[in-house]
């Protein structure tokens, strides 16, 4: 054993699956970097890896340690609440602390160069124009800056590039003159904040009040309340008791596309700086958020969910909207939920945590029923508006047009000549299913992935939506020769020209992957929408989350039958948190909703259940079923999955897994089976199901597992473990 003297040895996190950290040793005359700092380090022959100090120690098992090669951050880039939670989370995620720690570490900070993060300077005119024009009569440039900030300011200088393309130099001329205001971040305006100066309903006083009685300590709170309840108002209030002790929030929404909306609402209300975070962003800014975040110069983050691992100067609470979202859950890499470790770092910070739904997860309300969160349930909408009405339209042996059926249709003829605007929502893309021959039954599917192919007509190919690869439309069966080759089924490209078709005085504004690729073109639609004309919006799932649209007045739901046939025991869960949050939209203004589900199923106790009762009565009914069945929320669950180009190899990788596992009481493993989708992109999927009655059992299972030696060529097959899973395809 090696013995350096007095704390030389540094453990670094690394990003390499092999170890959750390696020892390096500090050069001479270096002072020994504090845990959470980043260092430069050299690995293998000639490799050179971004690493964090997570400790020091005076000695290490290991010999001929190498010296880091350099220090890269003045001050600890993660607090050690933070780290505490990355280290928690790599252990519950059963992944090295390393790969935990580079998932939360945005890209900037993963890059070897070390170069400064580029600032964004606000800048603000001071005092009059008079007296500043006479200073600046020789500086023509320096004026118009001056006049244009004192108009339209506080701005940044990327938004004066009109003006002058070194507006940024002109500003600092201007500071040395002292007429100008710089800071990091933009000013706030005391008089910009709105008041709506409404009163609370009941519902809302009580939530709130129960919140704030318990607002210096750790307690999740489940806010469940129908859309339209004024969970936001609440999540308002909180953050300006927050504001007021100088302590920040974090706000976690699903998806991009909803924070703008959030941001807005909420800086409308608050006088606090806030911050955006999400993969939209560049590098630069990303990192910029993180460092004002942790230096106190922002008070609220809204962001998706890698803003959990956002390091605060002085976090008080986290907050997450539409709490049963799965886009909550990683689906790659480490796949951890952003809302269990929301839930883990209020534990670990000692904050409370609220999470909010209209629908929440049966796991979230599990926790509700048992007392371990404190349920706070909104029951009215604020503007008294009764729920909307809900019509089950029996698609068997109906008349379709491109879809839809005639009265569907006439529906929404209806609303249109209302002048309201009407969602047509159906979840899958593209032209038509699938491509068949009538004759021989032929399908076309994609030969790299066990999936139909979809036709797209405005390309005129069939693409997969798995893989994305593209095929030629053939004009006879490959397989009989039968020029009887059609599209079947409808997807939203179809939906909507249809629609357009027959509509043809109204707006139909599609909102998919394939018509919204870029912000702009969302933005573009969403203009469409916001203009408040009388139109037809289809859209996929896209548009079932929180998207405020005031003027819808009729949701038709086309096609969720699929969803009575899925092999995931979570299928209807999915499916009512689905319509219930997509009936949701409609009315949320003056006008009574009404709701359209199309179904060939209409009697199925599903919808009965569901619309007769409510969500909460249907979910309590489903948690009782799901703990006879012995299936989360009453039991834990992780999947191993793995893939390779033979099945054969992968299914014996599999069993040598399943059989090297200790046997267990506890626990029941099935498989290998083959996934829901047998084969994606050339490669065959398998995958082991893990159920336990006992959530440490479980992990001690995997843990050990992890640790199986393997054969040589074993080594070389991808597989990971997904922790609490919530798909199984
Ligand atoms: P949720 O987030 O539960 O769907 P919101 O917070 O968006 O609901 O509230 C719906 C609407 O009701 C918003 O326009 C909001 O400004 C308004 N609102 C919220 N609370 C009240 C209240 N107490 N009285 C009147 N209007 C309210
Ligand atoms: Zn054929
Ligand atoms: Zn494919």
């Amino acid at each position: 054993m090696q013995k350096p003297s007095k704390n030389t040895v540094l453990q670094v996190a690394l990003k390499v699956p092999f170890a959750p950290y390696l020892d390096y040793l500090l050069p001479e005359g270096l002072q020994a970097p504090e845990a959470g700092v980043r260092v430069l380090v050299p690995l293998g022959k000639n490799k050179r890896l971004v690493g964090l100090v997570i400790g020091h120690s005076d000695q290490s098992e290991h010999k001929n340690l190498k010296p880091i090669l350099e220090v890269l951050d003045q001050q600890a880039l993660l607090d050690k609440h933070t780290l505490e939670v990355l280290q928690q989370a790599a252990k519950y995620y059963q992944v090295n602390l390393g790969e935990m720690i580079f998932t939360a570490l945005p890209a900037w900070y993963r890059r070897i160069e070390n170069r400064p993060i580029p600032h964004q300077f606000w800048w603000r005119a001071k005092g009059e124009i008079e007296p500043a024009k006479t200073l600046l009569k020789n500086a023509k440039k320096q004026q118009e800056i001056f006049e244009y900030l004192h108009k339209h300011g506080p701005l940044q200088s990327k938004t004066m590039s009109h003006i002058s393309a070194s507006a940024a130099q002109i500003c600092r001329q201007l500071q040395q003159k002292g007429l100008v205001d710089c800071a990091e971040v933009c000013f706030l305006e005391n008089d910009s904040v709105k008041d709506p100066g409404f009163q609370l309903t009941a519902d809302q006083a009580t939530a709130l009040g129960q919140i704030q009685a318990q607002s210096d300590q750790f307690q999740v709170h489940l806010l469940d309340g129908v859309t339209g309840s004024g969970k936001t108002e609440i999540y308002i209030r909180l953050i300006n008791d927050l504001l007021a002790q100088n302590k920040q929030a974090l706000v976690l929404v699903p998806e991009i596309g909803l924070t703008p909306q959030l941001f807005q609402e909420i800086s409308q209300r608050i006088n606090g700086q806030m911050a955006i975070l999400h993969s939209g962003l560049s590098d630069g800014a990303r990192a910029r958020v993180w460092q004002h975040a942790a230096k106190g110069l922002v008070d609220v983050v809204v962001s998706t969910r890698s803003g959990i691992f956002t390091p605060f100067k002085n976090l008080g609470s986290i907050l997450v909207d539409e709490e049963h979202d799965l886009s909550y859950k990683q689906q790659e890499g480490v796949r951890y939920s952003a809302r269990d470790l929301a839930i883990l770092r209020g534990k670990i910070q000692q904050i409370p945590v609220v999470l909010g739904s209209a629908t929440p997860s049966f796991e979230t309300l599990n926790h509700a029923i048992s007392g371990k969160y404190q349920w706070l349930k909104l029951r009215t909408r604020t503007n008294q508006n009764p729920m909307p009405s809900l019509t089950l339209q029996n698609t068997q042996s109906k008349h379709f047009i491109k879809g839809l059926t005639a009265k569907t249709i006439d529906a929404i003829d209806v609303h249109l000549a209302a002048g309201n605007q009407v969602l047509v929502f159906l979840n899958r893309r593209g032209w038509s299913h699938k491509l068949i021959c009538h004759d021989c039954g032929w399908v076309a599917e994609c030969d790299d992935c066990d999936a139909y192919l979809t036709y797209h007509k405005h390309l005129d190919l069939l693409k997969c939506h798995h893989c994305e690869r593209r095929y030629s439309l053939p004009e006879f069966c490959p397989q009989c020769g039968s020029q009887e080759v059609e599209t079947m089924g409808v997807g939203t490209e179809k939906l909507a020209d249809g629609l357009a078709e027959r509509f043809h005085d109204f707006a139909v504004v599609r909102f998919d992957r394939d018509a919204v690729k870029t912000p702009a073109q969302w933005q573009k639609n969403l203009e469409v929408v916001r203009s408040g004309q009388p139109c037809v919006i289809v859209g996929t799932q896209m548009l079932s989350k929180g998207h405020d649209f005031p003027l819808l007045s009729l949701v038709v739901v086309v096609n969720v039958d699929n969803s009575f046939f899925s092999t995931d025991f979570r299928a209807t869960e999915y499916l009512a948190q689905l319509l219930v949050q997509v009936s949701g939209r409609a009315g949320r203004a003056k006008t009574k909703g009404e709701v359209i589900i199309q179904t060939q199923f209409p009697e199925h106790e599903f919808f009965q259940m569901l619309f007769k009762a409510n969500y909460q009565t249907f979910a309590q009914q489903q948690l009782l079923e799901r703990d006879a069945m012995r299936f989360p929320p009453y039991t834990h669950m992780a999947i191993i999955r793995g893939q390779h180009r033979s099945e054969r190899v992968l299914d014996e990788f599999l069993q040598k897994l399943a059989n090297g596992m200790q046997q267990s009481e506890d626990i029941s493993v099935m498989g290998p089976l083959p996934a829901p989708m047998q084969k994606r992109q050339k490669l065959y999927r398998m995958q082991l199901i893990l159920n336990s009655n006992d959530r440490r059992s479980l992990h001690q299972t995997i843990y050990q597992l992890k640790q199986l030696p393997l054969a040589q060529g074993e080594q070389q097959i991808p597989w990971f473990v997904d922790i609490d899973p919530v798909n199984f395809d």
